[in-house]
């Protein structure tokens, strides 16, 4: 199949091949046919597959026949729930409509709202946003609806994650009832079916393998080690094997800040992305980090969701994740596109509860290395692989979520956060549901292990 034969307009095509693919991923080569066709759809598939050109090419081919946004208007909304992923897949959109006059625009909290109410002035055929801001939008009237004819959820299930179920369901019901509806998520969880009734029509549903059960070109293995050792061997390890882009996941953003410090102090190059720091200052370490000006680029999992970064070399967990999935998000960072990719993980005694909720994840029990002179102290007893079938999520209730150390959602990740200014917004939380309780929450339900 090319993408020619898929029968979407030239200017789409021209910018496609600018972009170098010659045929489609398996995600738009059932994606693209079925939304020309105007149906609605259901798609699993992560980051990496193709999902954005999967519903950007279709959609700007359907734009490209009717006519342009009025004032204030939006022909097509793409909900997205990171401001970084709202980022790219506006990337992609200038990209791929960049030889037609399509407009498009993307808003999301943390910054100035009068810029986006003023780009949205003359309307817009595509606006990609979080929902918190386009809801803000919205009730001050810089925004109106009636020209709408596609929705796009894209990642859908981290949207329910981050507490976002009830402004979805706010936006939903602003929006004509005849329109277009795309529901893209990495699974089809329980939760994810509940969103899509009511709101998806007759779907054709789509799922491609996720690029990390295909992906037996990223080795994985775990670094025993001591806790007060780990910066010490990562820094070794950096120095010795010379890698030269390292993305490194942390649980919290004070460790994360923590360990540039003392990488900078050894004469690393390293910065830090995470939930406190600005936006200006996120794309700035991003563009820093992929030019090669910095190696190592050291992230919290909610930083990290959405960053397009491809075919990584090297991912290091300086911390495994509490909840087993991050593992599989964070390790599909490399490996990307047929790109072989190390994903190593340095693990201390008291981490073998995440080690054995991930192995049970990935079915895998993942190879252990002592490095000489970091042998640890404190010994991790051996893994026994839990086959056990790891139980569906029970549906939850919007709540914050602390593990970046702020309120979930688009606006959560602005510097400064007042927490719940916005009325709007959820209540706070009760005492219990902090960390540990939020992810007993959200893996241990599902797993009913440990
Ligand atoms: P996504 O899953 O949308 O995040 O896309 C992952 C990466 O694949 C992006 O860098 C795209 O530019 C790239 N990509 C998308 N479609 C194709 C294709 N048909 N051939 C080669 N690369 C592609």
């Amino acid at each position: 199949m090319t993408f020619l034969s898929l029968g979407l307009s030239p200017s789409l095509l021209e910018a496609v091949a600018e972009q170098g693919y010659d045929t489609p991923s398996p995600i738009q080569a059932k994606a693209i046919p079925a939304v020309m066709e105007g149906k609605d759809v259901m798609a699993a598939a992560q980051t990496g597959t193709g999902k954005t050109a999967a519903f950007t090419l279709p959609i700007l081919h359907r734009l490209l026949q009717g006519a342009p946004a009025k004032g204030n208007q939006v022909r097509v909304l793409v909900l997205t729930p990171t401001r970084e992923l709202a980022a790219q897949v506006h990337e992609n959109v200038k990209t791929y409509s960049k030889h037609t006059k399509l407009r498009s625009a993307v808003v999301f909290g943390g910054v100035k709202i009068n810029p986006q109410m003023q780009a949205l002035r003359g309307g817009v055929d595509v606006l990609v946003a979080t929902p918190g801001r386009l809801l803000d939008l919205y009730n001050q009237n810089a925004l109106k609806f009636n020209q709408l004819e596609v929705l796009v959820l894209d990642e859908a299930d981290r949207m329910l994650d981050m507490g976002f179920i009830h402004d979805i369901k706010k936006i939903i019901r602003v929006l004509p009832k005849v329109r277009q509806n795309l529901m893209f998520s990495a699974t089809f969880s329980n939760d994810i079916r509940a969103l899509a009734k009511g709101l998806i029509n007759n779907p054709v549903e789509i799922e491609v393998a996720p690029r990390n059960t295909t992906a037996n070109k990223i080795e994985q293995f775990i670094y025993e080690v001591d806790k007060n050792q780990k910066s010490a061997l990562l820094t070794h390890l950096i120095k010795h094997h010379q890698w030269q882009q390292v993305l490194v996941f942390m649980r919290t953003k004070h460790g994360a800040n923590r360990l540039v410090k003392q990488l900078l102090a050894r004469g690393i190059s390293a910065s830090a992305i995470h939930g406190n720091k600005s936006q200006a200052a996120r794309t700035k370490a991003l563009a820093e980090f992929k030019n090669g000006e910095i190696k190592i680029l050291v992230a919290t999992d909610i930083a990290a969701r959405g960053i397009d970064i491809d075919q990584l070399p090297h991912v290091v967990n300086y911390e495994l994740p509490h909840v087993s999935e991050d593992y599989v998000h964070r390790i599909g960072r490399t490996g990307r596109a047929g790109a072989s990719g190390e994903a190593i993980s340095l693990v201390c005694a008291d981490e073998m509860k995440e080690l054995k909720g991930i192995e049970r994840l990935i079915q895998q029990v993942l190879p252990r290395k002592k490095l000489p002179g970091f042998e640890p102290i404190h010994g991790i007893p051996e893994s026994n692989l839990d086959s056990r079938a790891i139980k569906p999520k029970k549906p939850k209730k919007p709540r914050v979520d602390h593990r970046d150390g702020q309120r979930s959602g688009d606006n959560a990740q602005g510097h400064n956060p007042k927490p719940n200014s916005n009325p709007r917004r959820r209540k706070p939380k009760p005492a219990g549901t902090g960390d540990a309780a939020r992810k007993a929450q959200a893996s241990g339900n599902r797993r009913g292990q440990s």
